[in-house]
């Protein structure tokens, strides 16, 4: 399997606290590769350091064996690498479509035609597209930020936490979501503390405890480990 995203060695901090510890995965193309741990384990800061914030102390990031980690955030995204970050960050006072139309910003191709591939993926958000973002619930709001991304095109979606304060319902339809997204050939690297969920829909999955991966393997394997079942 092609390598897509390749971490060597990352030690990340913000100055003096150093929060990431020799940290080495990869990501192959079409995979979905989770990231499980506990609160404050540094998953969120793995997955901002893949753009650039905050910068690696040493170690590389590479992306289709191309080393990204000296070049400015919007250079990454153009790349093929998007992200819908932890607290989905949504434009509130704007409608649906006009987050939709921020998140295509940087493409070359019809923006109705990006527009028009995001809803037929959440076809919910179809049907609020003139709503004001902000008056939208909680999962309407993480499947927004996580549409956004997508119209994008990316090759790579970077996930934190599309999970967090939805219902388990909402939880499962938005993993199902991803599945599909996954399936039409987007590759996706999911952070989350829903350790069950993720490890249920991700192929490979990795453990990070206090800034260093004790353990990885498939999705199954992990399920069934007794440390991970404890822990998480
Ligand atoms: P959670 O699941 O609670 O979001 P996490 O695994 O994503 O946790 P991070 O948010 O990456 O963990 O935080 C890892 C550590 O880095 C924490 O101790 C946190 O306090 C610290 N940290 C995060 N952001 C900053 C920052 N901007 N400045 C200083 N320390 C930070």
């Amino acid at each position: 399997m092609e390598t897509l995203l390749d971490i060597r060695a990352l030690h990340v901090g913000y100055g003096a606290i150093k929060v990431l510890h020799d940290v080495s995965l990869s990501i192959g193309k079409g995979e979905i590769v989770a990231l499980i741990g506990a609160n404050g384990a540094g998953k969120s800061t793995l997955l901002m350091s893949i753009f650039n914030d905050p910068k690696l102390v040493s170690g590389d990031i590479l992306f289709k064996g191309q080393s990204i980690c000296h070049l400015p955030t919007h250079q990454i995204a153009r790349l093929g690498i998007a992200q819908s970050p932890e607290g989905r960050r949504i434009f509130s006072a704007m409608t649906v479509e006009e987050n939709l139309m921020m998140g295509a910003l940087h493409q070359k191709s019809n923006i109705q035609d990006d527009l028009a591939m995001a809803f037929a993926r959440f076809p919910r958000l179809l049907e609020r597209r003139n709503q004001h973002a902000g008056t939208l619930s909680g999962g309407e709001q993480q499947m927004l930020a996580i549409a956004r991304a997508l119209v994008s095109r990316p090759q790579l979606l970077l996930l934190d936490e599309p999970s967090l304060g939805l219902a388990p319902i909402m939880t499962r339809q938005i993993f199902n979501i991803l599945g599909d997204i996954a399936s039409s050939g987007t590759t996706i690297f999911l952070v989350e503390q829903n350790a069950h969920q993720a490890l249920k829909l991700a192929h490979r999955a990795y453990v990070l405890s206090s800034g260093r991966i004790i353990l990885s393997g498939s999705g199954d394997e992990l399920l069934k480990n007794k440390q991970v079942r404890a822990a998480y």
